[in-house]
């Protein structure tokens, strides 16, 4: 098994707020993070595929191919966006790196599966800052199929 890893990078910006929280308890829990008026992260998002290399082409997946898909599925959907408002898939969620990470998986893991069937899907490493990032490997994914906010729309606090 060999492992093939591709970095792609975004900016786009969030705040961590809880609508079902005071503006007390947010700042609390948050810190700057809940800024009313959001703020801004240059992220970048770690790929890492796995399976056996094509003795023909050499390859476990052709970096280009594995690229596109990053790319179609997460980096136009969240480049230059608010993860908050601008996201289909993120409405309604709180947009830490945790549980971006866990949607993007969901996009990711299929895509890769469809184009490339003898490839998976191994590891994802999301870098918010130099100091901070999450990483995830797919585990418990049958406990995280709805992580949208219960008893209120975040959009209504936005
Ligand atoms: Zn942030």
């Amino acid at each position: 098994m060999v492992y093939i890893c591709r970095r792609e990078t975004f900016n786009a910006s969030h705040k961590l707020y809880n609508p079902n929280w005071s503006k007390e308890q947010n700042e609390a829990m948050f810190g700057v993070c809940a800024n009313e008026n959001w703020h801004g992260h240059n992220f970048e998002l770690v790929v890492t595929v796995k399976g056996i290399p094509d003795l023909e082409s050499g390859m476990v997946i052709d970096y280009k191919v594995l690229s596109k898909i990053i790319r179609k599925e997460i980096i136009e959907k969240v480049h230059y966006k608010n993860l908050n408002l601008d996201v289909d898939f993120l409405q309604n969620k709180m947009p830490s790196c945790e549980i971006l990470i866990i949607e993007f998986w969901k996009k990711l893991a299929p895509a890769i599966r469809a184009v490339s069937p003898k490839s998976e899907l191994h590891h994802l490493k999301l870098i918010e800052t130099k100091n901070n990032f999450v990483e995830y490997m797919g585990e418990g994914l049958e406990h995280y199929q709805d992580l949208t906010l219960k008893n209120q729309a975040i959009n209504d606090a936005v």
